[in-house]
């Protein structure tokens, strides 16, 4: 049986020519970065050249650039850096960010800071009137991610920064599911601070940045040999990193292809489902990335989908890949306002470049035959 992978949010595979560039670096790696000579040269050279891809992936500046283990790892460390810099004071972070970003911030609770929760309208999107009349005097930071993992929403990221500049409060967005899906400049937004992991759009696992803007001082809080200009200690890891940067190149070259390429494959599934009785798009009206398609079938509970897909050779997911197994509805479409019932059988699609139309017209007929055999046994 031939397996489709249908679940590129969770985890893409590394992009074309990924792998050929870090393989020399996974051969060679016992230069450390640190060291004077040939071999720490060597290495210090892949890191240079891997930070100017990322930094242009956003239209930033390479030294905007700290490497980290991942988005979970840059979310928590942007988030640090209120504790490092105030005594007290109030965070502001979206309803529907990833527990990547909400557990940090919650965790500032227990430091005595306050945390509020940026409502979202049905479709999943953050009023820039609505944060406006939130940001107040207290006010550190305000954390809004570009794209929703499970939903592929996207903000108005420009129009949100411009309301925290306009109050004088920094904007930290999570950019892990926009990049390498959207063009993303961090210059053009005004985005303060935004946070990136590679395996997200064809890089390696393990491996991400956080990128500051040069007006914003902020306090890294790993302690060590000083690397990553002191705000992020720890050896690098080269070949990780190497592939980060070749990934960020790549996908950058290919945005418009994707975009075609996964908004067609989006659209044909979302007709496909339409044609079903009691299907549920989320945020189907919403901009949305082209990969993701976030849906419900009337009758079916996010496991039992799941796990018929996976039977019939589709790997989906019901939404954050940590979320899975849960009874709980998704948080996202709680604070969408979605009723339990019917949040509790989402499933979400998420495509790639990889993926063909044949591949989707096999999952609409397995969809649609699950959707009658459950309208069958309803009708008994
Ligand atoms: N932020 C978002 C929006 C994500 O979707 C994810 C992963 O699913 C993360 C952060 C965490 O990134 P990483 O897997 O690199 O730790």
């Amino acid at each position: 049986m031939s397996f489709t992978y249908l679940d590129n949010n969770a985890g893409a595979g590394l992009a074309e020519g990924v792998l050929d560039t870090m393989l020399p670096y996974l051969h060679q790696q016992q230069g450390n970065p640190s060291s004077s000579h040939r071999f720490g040269r060597y290495a210090q050279a892949a890191l240079d050249r891997a930070r100017q891809q990322v930094a242009k992936l956003v239209n930033a500046e390479p030294a905007q650039v700290i490497f980290t283990s991942g988005g979970t790892e840059a979310n928590n460390q942007a988030i640090a850096g209120v504790a490092e810099r105030f005594d007290s004071g109030k965070i502001l972070v979206g309803a529907t960010e990833h527990p990547a970003m909400l557990e940090p911030a919650k965790r500032l609770q227990q430091h005595g800071f306050e945390l509020d929760l940026i409502p979202v309208d049905d479709n999943g999107r953050i009023d820039p009137a609505k944060l406006a009349e939130m940001i107040d005097d207290d006010t550190r930071l305000v954390s809004i991610m570009w794209a929703n993992n499970e939903t592929g929403v996207i903000q108005d990221i420009a129009a949100l920064a411009a309301v925290c500049h306009d109050k004088g409060v920094p904007l930290l967005t999570d950019a892990v599911q926009a990049a390498g899906k959207l063009p993303l400049d961090i210059r053009a937004a005004g985005v303060d601070m935004l946070t990136l992991s590679a395996h997200k759009f064809g890089g390696p696992k393990g491996v991400g940045a956080l990128i500051v803007s040069p007006e914003l001082d902020w306090p890294g809080y790993i302690l060590g040999g000083g690397q990553e200009e002191e705000k992020r200690s720890g050896t690098e890891n080269v070949a990780a990193i190497v592939g980060f940067g070749a990934a960020a190149e790549y996908v950058q070259s290919q945005i418009g292809d994707y975009q075609a390429h996964c908004s067609k494959l989006r659209d044909r599934l979302e007709a496909g489902l339409a044609e079903m009785p009691g299907v549920t798009i989320f945020a189907g009206d919403a901009e949305r990335l082209a990969n993701t398609c976030f849906f419900a079938l009337q009758g079916f509970d996010s496991d039992t989908m799941l796990m018929a897909l996976d039977k019939q050779g589709f790997a989906v997911s019901s939404g954050s890949a940590c979320g899975t197994g849960r009874q709980t509805p998704s948080h996202v479409l709680t604070a969408m306002g979605v009723p339990d019932m019917i949040a509790l059988g989402a499933v979400r699609v998420s495509v790639s470049q990889q993926n063909t139309v044949e591949q989707i017209d096999q999952l609409i007929q397995v969809l649609a035959k699950e959707a009658e055999r459950f309208n069958h046994l309803l009708n008994r």
